[in-house]
């Protein structure tokens, strides 16, 4: 079961964009790295002809690159802190669990 999951807000908390917050648009590698919403942005130069039909014009295009799932730390929507992610069990089924607050989330 990942730690993080797509729609989860997360936390960085190491490098560049240290306490930044955001979406989890992707879990990739079987969960090993995510895609955040305005996290690790990297500028891509794009030459027009390779933008083709797209809106685009070429030149830069700004875009998310994946980030190691250890470099963030989920935020918990209950109590709003970052939190380790713990697990229990509702209904036999496996749920996540704020550190902090005890509330599941899932
Ligand atoms: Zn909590």
């Amino acid at each position: 079961m990942n730690r993080i999951k797509k729609g989860d807000t997360v936390e960085v908390i190491t490098g560049e964009d240290k306490d930044v917050r955001g979406e989890v648009l992707r879990v990739l590698d079987k969960g090993t790295r995510v895609v955040v919403s305005k996290v690790n942005m990297v500028t891509k130069h794009q030459s027009a002809q390779r933008a083709g039909r797209s809106q685009m014009q070429g030149g830069r295009i700004q875009f998310e690159a994946p980030v190691d799932v250890s470099n963030v730390m989920l935020v918990c929507p209950k109590c709003d802190q970052a939190t380790r992610v713990g697990y229990t069990v509702v209904d036999e089924r496996k749920v996540r669990v704020c550190r902090k607050c005890d509330a599941v989330i899932d």
